[in-house]
C-alpha cells in the first residue's frame, strides 16, 4: 500500500516520525520530491489566491502525488502543543486541498488535537492505525518506534544539522567559520530550497556560519517569549518569535535575517512586534525577506548581498 505525503507545511518537522509510523505497519511510505518549478506551479493554479505561500506549495506537492500512491496523508494538525494553535491554515488544509484538486487518492486526514489533551496523539494514531491492523499491539509498537525517531531527528537538529543528513538525502555542507547569522523563520521556508533561493546553500558557499529556531532548545523560546506582554498561542508565531528574541540577545550572532512568506498574517503582527523591539533595544544588522511565487533571485540575492556587507562592515570596524 502507497502512502503519499506532500513535502510542504510540517514535513520537516514531522516526516521521521510518520515514515517510521507507518513504515512499521506495512505501508510504502512516498514522499513527494523537492520543490520544483512544476510543483509551485500546479500549487498557484489549484490553490486559492490569497494563500500563503506554504499552502500554494502544499498544493502543488499534493499535486504531484495524486497519480502515483494509494492514499495520500493529509493530517489536520490543529494543535500540536497543548493550549496552542498552530495557524488556522493548518486546520483547514486537508479540506483546502480536497476541495482544489480533483480526483485524489483517499485522503487520510487525521486530526492531531493537543489543545485540550496529550492523549489525542494516542487516539489519533489508533484511528490512523486501524486502515492496517486491528491488533493495538502493534499500532502501540508503530507509535513508540516513530516517538524514537522523533527523539533522535530533533537531537540531530539541535546539533545543528540539517533535515537532510538525518534523512539520507542529499546535505549541503555547513560552514563552520565566518559570521553567525540567526535566521528566524518557519521550517517550511527554511528547508524548501526551491521558494528560498537556495538561501543556506549561499550562505554555506560564502563561508556564513548559520543559527536556525530548530538548534535552539525549546525551552529557550518559552523563556523568550515569557517576555511578552500577552502569551503567544500560535505555535508558528511562537517559535519564529522566541528564535528571533534569542538571537538579537546573543552576542555571539553577528546579524538577523527574517525569511517570511507574503500572505502571512501571524507574521506580519510578530514581525511588527520584533522591529519594534529591535530600534528600541538593539542595533545588530537586521533584515526581513519576504519569499513569494517569482523565482528569480536577481531581487533576493541583491538584498541577501546588501545585508552581508552591512555585516562585514560592522564586523571591521
Ligand atoms: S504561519 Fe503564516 S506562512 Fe505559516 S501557514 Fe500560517 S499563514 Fe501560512
Amino acid at each position: 500500500m502507497k502512502i503519499g505525503v506532500p513535502r510542504g507545511m510540517y514535513f520537516y518537522k514531522y516526516y521521521p516520525f510518520t515514515k517510521a509510523f507507518l513504515t512499521e505497519l506495512g505501508a510504502e511510505v512516498v514522499p513527494s520530491p523537492q520543490t520544483n518549478k512544476e510543483i509551485l506551479d500546479m500549487g498557484s493554479r489549484y490553490c486559492i489566491d490569497d494563500a500563503c505561500l506554504p499552502v500554494k506549495v502544499y498544493h502543488g506537492h499534493a499535486h504531484y502525488l495524486k497519480d502515483k500512491v494509494d492514499h495520500m496523508l493529509l493530517p489536520r494538525l490543529t494543535s500540536v502543543v497543548p493550549k496552542e494553535y498552530i495557524c488556522p491554515k493548518f486546520g483547514g488544509l486537508p479540506e483546502m486541498v480536497k476541495y482544489s484538486i480533483a480526483e485524489l487518492p483517499h485522503i487520510i486526514d487525521v486530526e492531531i488535537d493537543l489543545y485540550k489533551s496529550k492523549s489525542n496523539l494516542i487516539k489519533s494514531l489508533y484511528e490512523a492505525g486501524k486502515m492496517f491492523t486491528n491488533n493495538p499491539y502493534r499500532i502501540k509498537r508503530a507509535a513508540d518506534k516513530a516517538v524514537r525517531e522523533h527523539n533522535l531527528y530533533q537531537t540531530s537538529l539541535l546539533k545543528g544539522n540539517l533535515p537532510e543528513k538525518y534523512m539520507g538525502e542529499a546535505d549541503i555542507p555547513i560552514s563552520h567559520n565566518g559570521p553567525l547569522i540567526g535566521i528566524a523563520t518557519h521550517p517550511y521556508l527554511l528547508y524548501d530550497g526551491f521558494i528560498n533561493m537556495k538561501l543556506l546553500e549561499k550562505l554555506s558557499n560564502k563561508g556564513i556560519k548559520f543559527l536556525l529556531p530548530e538548534m535552539l532548545e525549546k525551552k529557550v523560546i518559552e523563556e523568550k517569549c515569557g517576555m511578552l506582554e500577552k502569551r503567544m498561542f500560535w505555535s508558528s508565531g511562537k517559535d519564529f518569535i522566541g528564535s528571533a528574541l534569542y538571537m538579537m540577545d546573543n552576542n555571539k550572532i553577528d546579524g538577523i535575517l527574517i525569511l517570511t512568506s507574503f500572505g502571512c498574517g501571524i507574521d506580519s503582527l510578530s514581525i511588527d512586534y520584533i522591529e519594534r523591539l529591535r530600534k528600541k533595544t538593539y542595533k545588530k544588522p537586521f533584515m526581513v525577506i519576504t519569499l513569494d511565487e517569482h523565482t528569480g533571485d536577481a531581487n533576493f540575492n541583491t538584498r541577501l548581498e546588501a545585508f552581508l556587507d552591512l555585516i562585514d562592515r560592522r564586523k571591521r570596524l
